[in-house]
């Protein structure tokens, strides 16, 4: 189900709705239950970015690999980032990072070193506020406008990746998206460290489920995210999977 096909469905079931009532009494009751319908699949589409309901998301590999790829969001902070920038250099693996514009403008040298140790850099919006999604189309475009030119200005590199603050998608979001002809890109597995408590239990929420052409969604705000790393690339590798930047794994440009 897609955002479009929802609207004409609606609109045919609310047309037959009122040809019937003409014939015989259609109870109020249906024509509520009808929008209720349609909230709730629209909320559906916009918390769940792997429906593809408002725009199609990478959340998975393009074709059969023995690939995944790791993502980082939210940075670049200093320290967590730091450590784990040096613990993905220990292990020789590239990752990707969907970066805060205005944590890249507050610190582009840790940015610039993302971008040095081979990793690749996307957009995650400006200021990655609650309310981002409550915004005007152009007010987002905004935002990813000014993250991109704050990226370039310190890579030199115009990010194509982007990735919905939340993971929430919505009409006014695609229109941006679509305006800056971004790769909008999701995730297939979803770790939570940004509330994780326990170690053992977020590596074992990670790895339980973890396949090849997985998508792994990490925060490097979290300190615990750089605890875990080091285990979950062991892992990773001993079960014969290979990590990559997303523009291999997706077979899309990382970069205009
Ligand atoms: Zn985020």
């Amino acid at each position: 189900m897609t955002y479009r096909k929802l609207n004409i469905l609606t609109v045919t079931v609310f047309i037959l709705m009122i040809v019937f009532d003409w014939q015989a009494h259609v109870p109020f009751s249906f024509y509520v239950a009808l929008v209720l319908i349609y909230l709730i699949i629209n909320f559906w589409g916009t918390i769940f970015i792997s429906s593809n309901f408002f725009i199609l998301t990478k959340c998975k590999a393009a074709k059969v690999t023995d690939s995944i790829a790791i993502t980082f969001d939210d940075g670049p902070v200093p320290e967590h980032t730091d450590q784990v920038l040096s613990i993905l250099k220990e292990h020789n693996v590239k990752a990707t990072f969907f970066c805060i514009g205005k944590n890249v403008k507050e610190h582009p040298a840790l940015t610039l070193q993302i971008h040095q140790d081979g990793h690749l850099i996307g957009n995650h919006s400006y200021d990655h506020g609650s309310f981002f999604d409550l915004q005007s189309s152009k007010k987002m475009r905004g935002e990813l406008r000014e993250t991109n030119d704050a990226i370039n200005k310190t890579i030199g590199l115009l990010p194509r990746f982007f990735r919905p603050p939340y993971g929430v998608t919505n009409p006014m979001l695609v229109k941006a998206i679509v305006r800056m002809n971004f790769v909008t890109v999701g995730w297939s597995i979803r770790s939570f460290d940004t509330t994780a408590k326990k170690k053992e239990k977020l590596l074992a929420r990670i790895t339980q489920r973890l396949r090849a052409g997985d998508i792994i969604l990490l925060h490097d705000r979290c300190k615990i995210t750089a605890e875990i790393l080091p285990d979950l690339l062991n892992y990773i590798r001993s079960i014969g999977l290979r990590v990559e930047p997303l523009d291999k794994l997706l077979e899309e440009q990382a970069y205009v």
